[in-house]
């Protein structure tokens, strides 16, 4: 194994929305490089499909106002007020600086940005849905990774395509570098660096059924959580309601806000009865527990009546080919149904991780309540936690969360490291990774990675998804524990240097198990429930007690450890969550 050392100024790793418009930050202002596990235009965020919200009031009245509070009354009141009111300020210029850099957006017929409903997000503080996400077709993820890629490669942006990052160098309470392993010939980079910036984006591979990509393994929060940084509200995951069924894959929200509709076995569009106002627009976690207490009455659909339809049937056939033509080409390929005459049999999916990474308004990464950062690191984007998603985030503020806060983060990076001094890397910064490769590939075990792999996603999925109780996960702390065990005694076949995706694959198991374990000691702990958080034994929301972030962090002697922050509340105060 050859080890390459590198001297940057700044490294961001991950690729995807986050890192791509921190890079743009960063450039020309210092030395800066990108690593990514995938080739950039791989990331997940070119997966996105509905859209990028901002009270732009394009199409209907709308304010950037309106939008801080339905970001904080759809994250459940645990969002950050002042962090939620900024990326809403500044979500119309971060969308119109995309355009301004050549991005595709849909239009009105007088040529400005057309905007669409989603879920939560409405007029006059939930009065009616209203029209404020920004969007390209049902492919708006794709174009902003496309235009933020294209705008790196102009300013000259370094790539290190399909390096891995596996652990961070941290020398006397402040960043010293970062160390990585290349796919294409199994050697280590050691990157010293003054600032570093994860963006590595979530983690929803722990579940059996998931709308996320193979490589969303929360490789970025699962390295820092080894070195001792905390993770916050990790019991926090959200289920976007419509997956196709069995698959996960993704069918957007867009096909609501287009006008879809979800129905029983009785054809009953029940979301009536559960969101009167807004009915099937209303916010994921509360539709995705509507639709399986409806399969739990018994009103699901199929043999085991399991899953229930989106109805897109009644919506002008000319209107499905412009504004969803992909989850169109999707139902066609994966289910082999016509969505202009036929019902898409659909299950809520595993999608998005509100936990991750504590960060402050700057990127900067916190450790504890008082907000000790860690000089020069930063984490943006689905792998940190802000927080202005709070318990539950609304669709579309994803896109606008990454673009947003990248900029801040690099923003913000690309002054710290203008006057830090440079740092010093210990002798053998990669010794850690070095042994844990070694071990893993000479390790003689009888376990197999897809296999324990398997099992986490079919215990999580069973035990810890959208709805727990404290049997249910005390049950999931004892799997894990054994998985944990089966895991240390996992082989790798491939002996190889070249792409051996049995190594990398068995390197993200171990953080994929980490941050399982986070989330369901985080889940066990918060006795109420809030957002996506749902538990069976305490149905209600406990404000008195439960205001408060989740911190979970890993202790010396390997057990998880708990602390709390408190919400940073502000005009808005807790009401009950009706739509
Ligand atoms: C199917 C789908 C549809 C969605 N639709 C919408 C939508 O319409 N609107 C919305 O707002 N949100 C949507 N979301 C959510 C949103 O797309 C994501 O939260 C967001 O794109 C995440 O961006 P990111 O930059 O944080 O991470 P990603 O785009 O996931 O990028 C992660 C990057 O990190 C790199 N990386 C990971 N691990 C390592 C490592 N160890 N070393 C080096 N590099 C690493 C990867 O190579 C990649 O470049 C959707 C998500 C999915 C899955």
């Amino acid at each position: 194994m050859q080890v390459h050392h590198h001297r940057y100024d700044a490294v961001i790793v991950g690729a995807g929305g986050a890192g791509l418009r921190a890079a743009i930050e960063v450039a020309g202002t210092c030395r800066a490089a990108v690593l990514s596990k995938l080739h950039p235009t791989r990331s997940h965020t070119g997966a996105a499909q509905g859209g990028m919200c901002a009270a732009l009031a394009n199409v209907e009245q709308d304010s950037a106002e309106w939008h801080t509070f339905d970001t904080v009354k759809g994250g459940d009141y645990l969002v950050d007020q002042a962090a939620a009111r900024i990326m809403c300020a500044e979500a119309v210029d971060a969308v119109i600086e995309l355009e301004h850099y050549g991005l595709p957006f849909n239009r009105t017929a007088d040529g400005r940005i057309d905007q669409r409903r989603f879920g939560g997000h409405t007029r006059n503080h939930g009065e009616a849905p209203v029209r404020r996400a920004c969007y390209s077709a049902d492919r708006t993820g794709h174009m902003i990774l496309q235009t933020l890629y294209q705008q790196c490669v102009k300013r000259g942006v370094t790539f290190f395509d399909e390096l891995m990052a596996l652990d961070v160098v941290l020398t006397d309470g402040r960043v010293a570098g970062v160390v990585a392993y290349e796919l294409a010939t199994g050697d280590l980079h050691v990157f010293a660096t003054k600032g570093l910036l994860f963006a590595t984006g979530g983690f929803g591979k722990m579940f059996k059924v998931t709308s996320n990509a193979h490589a969303l393994t929360g490789d970025g929060p699962g390295l820092l959580f080894r070195r001792g940084i905390p993770l916050q509200d990790m019991e926090f995951f959200q289920f976007h309601p419509t997956g196709i069924y069995k698959l996960g894959i993704l069918l957007s929200e867009a096909a609501r806000g287009e006008g879809g509709v979800l129905r029983n076995t009785d054809g009953e569009r029940f979301m009536e009865r559960y969101a009167p106002t807004v009915k099937d627009l209303a916010p994921r976690d509360m539709v995705s527990r509507a639709m399986l207490t409806e399969i739990r009455e018994g009103r699901g659909l199929g043999p085991d009546r399991d899953f229930l339809h989106l109805d897109l049937t009644h919506l002008p056939p000319e209107q499905i080919d412009a504004k969803l033509p992909d989850i169109a080409d999707f139902v066609r390929t994966y289910q082999g149904l016509e969505p202009k005459s036929d019902l898409i049999p659909i299950q809520p999916t595993a999608h998005y991780a509100m936990g991750g990474i504590p960060t402050n308004i700057d990127a900067e990464v916190v450790i504890d309540a008082a907000g000790t950062t860690i000089p020069g690191l930063y984490a943006a984007g689905e792998c940190a936690c802000v927080s202005v998603h709070g318990a539950n985030r609304l669709g579309t503020n994803s896109l606008l969360d990454i673009v947003v806060f990248g900029r801040r983060g690099g923003r913000a990076m690309a002054d710290f490291v203008s006057e830090a001094p440079p740092p010093e890397l210990p002798p053998d910064a990669q010794g850690e990774v070095r042994r844990r490769i070694e071990a893993l590939l000479a390790s003689p075990g009888g376990e197999r990675v897809a296999v324990v792999r398997q099992q986490l996603q079919e215990q999580m999925m069973l035990e810890a998804s959208v709805f727990r109780t404290e049997e249910s996960l005390a049950k999931a702390r004892g799997h894990l524990h054994e998985l944990r065990g089966r895991y240390g005694d996992v082989a790798i076949d491939d002996k190889g240097a070249v792409f051996n995706y049995d190594l990398t694959e068995g390197l993200e198991l171990g953080y994929l198990l980490d941050l399982a374990e986070a989330l369901v000691v985080s889940a066990r702990a918060r006795t109420e429930s809030r957002g996506a958080h749902f538990r069976d034994d305490h149905p209600t929301r406990d404000d008195a007690t439960w205001m408060r972030h989740t911190l979970a962090s890993r202790h010396p002697d390997g057990s998880v450890r708990l602390s709390y922050k408190p919400v940073d509340g502000g005009l808005y105060q807790p009401m009950e969550r009706k739509y």
